[in-house]
């Protein structure tokens, strides 16, 4: 059948059982649950012209599969949703590697006990492996935040090392700020790892779609109770109807097409701007994407290099890698990171998870949560640093509730 579009104009909204904003992971797996497993007639309004959010994949001018928002590689330790996502299309194994380049030498990320003899030599890395095995176990993950307590002068000097020259550039590159002023938990994503294990992600199921995420999409949209509107922005659509005519009163209801929508509403954009910033922006890293594709089979060592200590954008990563596809010709792609000021040109990637500005989110979801068809889910309304998979068990969650 294929995906059903319509433009919503010619929607009838008592035709109409439950409204999703966005076709990310988010929207479109509660899209699927609502039509699959409740007999919803699910409308999806999506403000870009093509399904699939951050995921959302094509093949540039040179026919290599790039990825338009930022590089996604699957990896999970939730069965559920790998199991899940495997329903939608055949899943190739993949496991990704990502090196840092440190002033032209390579070292393995996380850093490990590779990058330990690349840096150190082999001597005094076996030395300084022994003592990080004898402090934290062999095998183990260990935060820059945590090795950088460590009295021990020895281990504060590897601690230095790889502060300096893995976290410090590179977060000030991809969050204007130094690893300190980060939330811990932003660069406990990537520990160092006292191990030979060169992978970035040591998750029980890793892997990438076959023929792409676009296609996962559009499978999981083709649905006779599914239509999607594209190129719309719930804020034009919904008219928003509050308790009191105070700057925080909450929800009363939600009106579409003249009429209060009484269906559940998921909503998987972000939450400020459907409130129009009325109490300010919420922060957000922002990106530069910019492509170059070579006539030559490959120009990386592996799917991703970090630059960690020159060059004014984060990282490089060469598709072909990730995608498994064979041709003359690459892609790689590198990757700038700016703030977020202007919503009419930028997009929203990464939340900056502080104190603040989770006190920020909060004054706007005290807004919708007395509204019970209202469902905030996903990466930009929950405003958090979530991965695919924990947002596909989210959704898969939310809709075992709403199905009951
Ligand atoms: P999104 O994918 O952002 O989807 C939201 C959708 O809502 C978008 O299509 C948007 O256009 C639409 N929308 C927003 N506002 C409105 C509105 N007002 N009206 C209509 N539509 C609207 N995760 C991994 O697991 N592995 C990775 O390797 C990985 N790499 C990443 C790399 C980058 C650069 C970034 C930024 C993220 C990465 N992620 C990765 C995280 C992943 O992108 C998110 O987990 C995922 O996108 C979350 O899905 P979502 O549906 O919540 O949001
Ligand atoms: N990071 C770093 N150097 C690296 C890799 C990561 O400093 O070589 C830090 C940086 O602050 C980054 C965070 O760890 O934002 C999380 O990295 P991850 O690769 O998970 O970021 P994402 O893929 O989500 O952009």
């Amino acid at each position: 059948m294929g995906v059903q579009y319509c433009d919503f104009k010619d929607v009838d909204i008592d035709e109409v059982d439950a409204i999703i904003v966005g076709s990310g992971f988010a929207g479109a797996v509660t899209a699927r649950e609502l039509a699959e497993r409740a007999g919803k007639r699910v409308l999806v309004i999506e403000k870009r012209p093509h399904i699939g959010g951050n995921m959302y994949d094509e093949a540039d001018e040179a026919g290599i599969l790039v990825h338009r928002y930022g590089p996604h590689i699957f990896h999970t330790n939730d069965q559920r949703a790998f199991d899940y996502v495997r329903r939608f299309t055949e899943w190739r194994d993949y496991e990704h590697e990502v090196l840092a380049d440190w002033y032209g030498t390579y070292l393995p990320v996380p850093f490990n006990k590779n990058s330990m003899e690349i840096a150190f030599g082999e001597e005094k890395a076996a030395h300084l492996t022994a003592k990080l095995i004898d402090t934290f176990g062999d095998e183990r993950k260990v935060t820059i935040t945590e090795l950088r307590e460590q009295d021990d002068p020895e281990l504060s000097k590897i601690a230095d090392f790889i502060y300096k020259n893995v976290f410090l550039y590179y977060t000030q590159k991809q969050w204007g700020l130094t690893p300190e002023e980060v939330d811990p938990s932003v660069t406990a994503r990537v520990p160092v790892f006292v191990s030979r294990d060169n992978r970035y992600f040591q998750d029980a199921f890793q892997g990438m779609p076959s023929y792409g995420y676009t296609p996962v999409f559009e499978n999981m949209l083709d649905h006779e109770n599914i239509r999607v509107c594209l190129d719309i922005e719930a804020e034009s659509v919904f008219d928003l109807e509050f308790q009191s005519d105070d700057e925080d009163a909450p929800l009363a209801a939600i009106n579409v097409k003249n009429q209060v929508f009484h269906g559940p509403i998921i909503y998987t954009g972000p939450l400020d701007e459907l409130f129009l910033s009325r109490f300010g922006r919420l922060p957000y890293r922002s990106l530069d994407f910019v492509y170059e594709t070579f006539d030559k089979e490959s120009v990386l060592p592996c799917g991703t290099v970090n630059f960690t200590v020159t060059e004014d954008y984060t990282r490089i990563t060469e598709f072909k890698y990730l995608t498994g596809q064979e041709s003359d010709k690459t892609t790689i792609m590198k990757e700038y990171s700016h703030s977020y000021d202007d919503p009419g040109k930028q997009i929203p990637y990464y939340a900056i998870i502080n104190e603040d500005n989770a006190a920020h989110y909060e004054r706007y979801r005290a807004l919708t949560s007395s509204l019970e068809n209202f469902h905030p889910l996903g990466r930009l309304a929950e405003y958090r640093y979530y991965n695919m998979d924990v947002i596909i068990g989210r959704a898969l969650a939310l809709a075992d509730e709403l199905v009951g």
